[in-house]
Parts: structure tokens; C-alpha cells; sequence
């Protein structure tokens, strides 16, 4: 009997190892055929040197709407009508505030049309630029490998590249089957109150409703998954929301000579220690979900055994990619404890210390869920929890299988082959949380291969593009146009 037992178990064993091997086996990236069209011939000097002009206008937008200097804007606007003044004859312009809005009628009035935008105004380069930067902020230096300055990824790459794109796409006798929009706003980086958002008001007063927008969001990024050796191309079909967080201490203030047996400071930070401790749950569902079982079908067989058995590993794998900052990111509402206050004298003991702890929310989060998970771990009668100001949720999640998505998805393809397409989730915000009110679907993405080494860049020292990346970026927004013109 122990024996048929023993048996028994052995077959189990052997049937159970071979499933979870054969699952891992299929577990591979789809078969594609990319379409090909005429190579694009760009004017690549030219294209260059257009960037770097536009890198020198100081276009710094500033919290405080009366710190803007307006005039380095205009100076910016009146560059690109003389420098692109073939778009300006062919396309219907318009400008609300500094934002610039171009119209391309499409032919076919029955289709929605769609909309390409990027933003023009940069966070500032901060005070020691001249020794911290190895290049000029604002000379746009050209050298063998790069285009310097502030701006270069963030985002005047991604309105220049738009606009290459047009030229090249006219000067080539091509006229676009739906309508297209191209929005270039001024004040991005401080919330878009007065573009983006001024834009949106005067797409709803004239009843348009668009089929599909593309805004600055993730790049294809090198190196960025563990064991993914190619480069990956997040289109993000979402943003996360945020909510700030006061946590407050309190206890018998007094002199530090004296103390009670437990201060304020002390049960703030027993409540920190706990909030960071047990994040909000997290787990692989949706874009996430989506993301990795695309990705993983690249990874090694090792991997493939984990990915394509989610019903036994799951929890390994959340834990493995609870570790990365980034993919932790994807997977849940993060908790980031960013400002702490006491007392300000060494021998004052205050009856009040206060934590600020910033969440950011995942689509699958709302308000109530985090304030009930930070009560929940807290639970102290010397903790009071206070919302600072106002929450936002995450965004509505676009389709990753509707027309817009793959006619930029097979853009992507086109142009730079071996590269892995997924949806993805935006960790920061961008103009499209305005757009979003007229829009079906809403993607963020760049057009641009960077590695991790370039990344650093965008709102730091030293950013740059690559002259062949910043190229690429042209030639796929000129794919993106014809693609989603007639999808
Ligand atoms: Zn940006």
C-alpha cells in the first residue's frame, strides 16, 4: 500500500514538473509580420540643427504665472512660424495664451480625429549649472554623439520631432484621411492650467471629440527590466493619481530636561516605520498584468517558468518585483515619506511632530482605500491623520488593443525591429489629464531609444538626446501620422 502511495506521489510529481515546463515552453513572444513602407529620407543637418535652436530659447515656466519671462516665448513661437513656415501656410493655427494649436483637415469628416502634442516650456537647470552641467543648458551644443541642453528629452525633442515629422510629410505630398490635431503647450511642467487645459475648454466649445491623443510619456528604454536584454517600448495607457498625507504626533510638549516617557517624535516616527513597512498591496492584474506576460516571453527559460506559471509564482514574483523601484511603481499605490517638523530648539520638546507622507495612487486604489490601510496599520490614539490638500486619482485606463495603440505600436516596430511593444503604467502626470476629458483613448509615450545613463537627465544635469535616437524619433512620428491618419 505505502508503496502505491509512494507511486502515486512520484507520477504526481512528474506530471505537475512537466505542466509547469511545458507552460514555460509556450511561453513565447508572438510571431508579427511589420509592414514596410519607402524608407523616410530625412534632412538629418537640418533636423539637428532645428532641435539645438530650439533648445536655446529659455522657455522656463514658473509656478508663479508672473514670473514667466513671455518674451523668450514669443521669441520661441516667432522662430517656429519663420523656421516651419510651410506648416504655417498648409495648417490652420491658432493660439491660446503661448500654447500653439495646428490643424490638419483630413479628407474623411466621418472619422474622429485624432491629436499629437508635446510641450515647449522646461523646468528650470538649477543654480550651479555652469559647474555642475558638462555643456551649456541653453547652447544646444551639437557634438559627435549628442544634442545638449535642457530640453532635449523634456520635451522640445518631442515638439520639434512632431513638427520635422509634418514638414517631411507635406513636402511629400501627404494629406491625412482624418483630422489631425497638434497641441505645443507652454506651462506643462507647472500643471497646464493655461494651455493644455485652455485647449481642452475650446475642443469641448466646438464639439470635437477625439478619437486618440499621443502626449510625452515613457521612451524605449534600455535596460530597464531585469533580464530583458532588448529595448522596451512602454506606450502608457494610464497615469497614477497622488494624495499627500499629514501625520501627526502628539504628546505633552515641555522642557527637554524633563521628559515624558514617550514624545511626539517618538510615536511620529513609530507610525513612519509602520506606514513604510506595510505598503498598500500590490499585485499583477490589468496593464501590469499585460505588461509582464509580453515581457516575460523574452526573458530567459528560467523566468519563463515563473511568468507563464503566475498560478503557483505569483507571489515570488510579486516580491521579486517589489524590489525595483520602477516595477514596484507599476504594481501598487507607493508610499514615499517626504517631509518631516518638530521642535526647532535642541532642548524643546514639541507637542506636536508632523510626517508628510506622498502617495501616489494606482488605478485600482481610491482615497478612502488608503486612508483606511495608514489607519488601519497606525492605530494609536497619538496619531492624528490629516488629507493635505487636494487628491487625484489615477486616470481612466485606454485600450491597448483599440486602432491608436497599434498604429503606434506598429510604428515603433517598424522602425527600430527588435524591440518589445507593451502598455504601461505613467508613475508622474503630463498634459493628457486635461486631454483626456475629449478623448477615447489617451497614450503617452516618446518615440526615442534612451539608456538608463540619459534618463537621468530629464529635470537633472547633463540631459541629451542622441542624434541617431532624436532621427528614429522623427521617422516614427512620420509612421505614427500615416498610420493613424487612416486606422
Ligand atoms: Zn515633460
Amino acid at each position: 500500500m505505502k508503496d502505491k502511495i509512494y507511486k502515486y506521489s512520484i507520477a504526481a510529481l512528474v506530471f505537475l514538473i512537466s505542466f509547469i515546463l511545458l507552460r514555460a515552453i509556450f511561453h513565447q513572444p508572438n510571431i508579427e509580420q511589420i509592414r514596410t513602407y519607402n524608407s523616410i529620407i530625412l534632412d538629418e543637418v537640418k533636423s539637428i540643427e532645428n532641435l539645438s535652436k530650439s533648445i536655446e530659447f529659455k522657455t522656463i515656466s514658473h509656478p508663479d504665472y508672473t514670473k514667466f519671462d513671455y518674451k523668450e516665448f514669443q521669441r520661441f513661437l516667432d522662430w517656429l512660424e519663420d523656421e516651419y513656415f510651410l506648416i504655417f501656410e498648409e495648417l490652420e493655427s491658432k493660439y491660446l495664451g503661448k500654447s500653439l494649436l495646428l490643424k490638419w483637415e483630413g479628407v474623411n469628416n466621418n472619422l474622429n480625429p485624432i491629436l499629437l502634442t508635446g510641450h515647449y516650456d522646461v523646468v528650470p537647470v538649477g543654480l550651479n549649472a555652469n559647474q555642475t552641467w558638462k555643456e551649456n543648458p541653453f547652447h544646444g551644443k551639437v557634438d559627435d554623439e549628442y544634442i545638449w541642453g535642457r530640453g532635449a528629452l523634456d520635451d522640445k525633442s518631442g515638439v520639434i520631432a512632431i513638427l520635422e515629422a509634418i514638414s517631411y510629410l507635406l513636402k511629400n505630398n501627404f494629406s491625412p484621411e482624418r483630422t489631425i490635431y497638434f497641441s505645443f503647450g507652454h506651462d506643462e511642467e507647472i500643471g497646464g492650467e493655461r494651455g493644455a487645459a485652455k485647449i481642452t475648454e475650446y475642443f469641448i466649445n466646438e464639439n470635437i471629440r477625439l478619437e486618440w491623443t499621443l502626449d510625452e510619456g515613457s521612451f524605449l528604454l534600455e535596460n530597464i527590466i531585469p533580464g530583458i536584454n532588448k529595448p522596451v517600448a512602454m506606450i502608457n495607457v494610464a497615469e497614477k493619481g497622488g494624495l499627500t498625507l499629514k501625520v501627526i504626533g502628539k504628546s505633552l510638549g515641555g522642557h527637554s530636561s524633563m521628559p515624558a516617557s514617550k514624545s511626539s517624535v517618538g510615536y511620529l516616527a513609530n507610525a513612519l516605520v509602520k506606514l513604510e513597512e506595510n505598503p498598500m498591496p500590490g499585485k499583477l492584474d490589468g496593464v501590469s498584468l499585460e505588461l509582464f506576460n509580453e515581457v516575460s516571453r523574452h526573458m530567459t527559460f528560467k523566468n519563463k517558468v515563473l511568468f507563464a506559471n503566475l498560478w503557483l509564482f505569483e507571489p515570488l514574483i510579486n516580491s521579486y518585483l517589489s524590489k525595483s523601484p520602477s516595477m514596484n511603481a507599476v504594481l501598487r499605490t507607493t508610499t514615499a515619506l517626504t517631509m518631516l517638523s518638530a521642535s526647532d530648539r535642541a532642548n524643546v520638546l514639541s507637542n506636536e511632530a508632523i510626517g508628510i507622507v506622498n502617495f501616489r495612487l494606482h488605478p485600482r486604489d481610491n482615497v478612502g482605500d488608503v486612508i483606511d490601510h495608514v489607519t488601519k496599520f497606525i492605530d494609536s490614539e497619538n496619531i492624528e491623520i490629516h488629507q493635505v490638500g487636494n487628491a487625484k486619482l489615477a486616470s481612466n485606463i485606454s485600450s491597448w488593443t483599440d486602432k491608436g495603440y497599434l498604429a503606434i505600436s506598429d510604428s515603433v516596430k517598424e522602425i527600430y525591429h527588435d524591440v518589445i511593444v507593451v502598455p504601461g503604467l505613467m508613475v508622474g502626470g503630463s498634459d493628457s489629464k486635461h486631454y483626456a476629458k475629449v478623448a477615447k483613448n489617451s497614450y503617452r509615450f516618446n518615440p526615442f531609444l534612451i539608456s538608463s545613463n540619459e534618463i537621468s537627465g530629464i529635470h537633472g544635469t547633463n540631459e541629451r538626446i542622441k542624434k541617431v535616437d532624436f532621427l528614429n524619433g522623427i521617422k516614427t512620428y512620420i509612421r505614427i501620422i500615416e498610420n493613424g491618419s487612416d486606422q
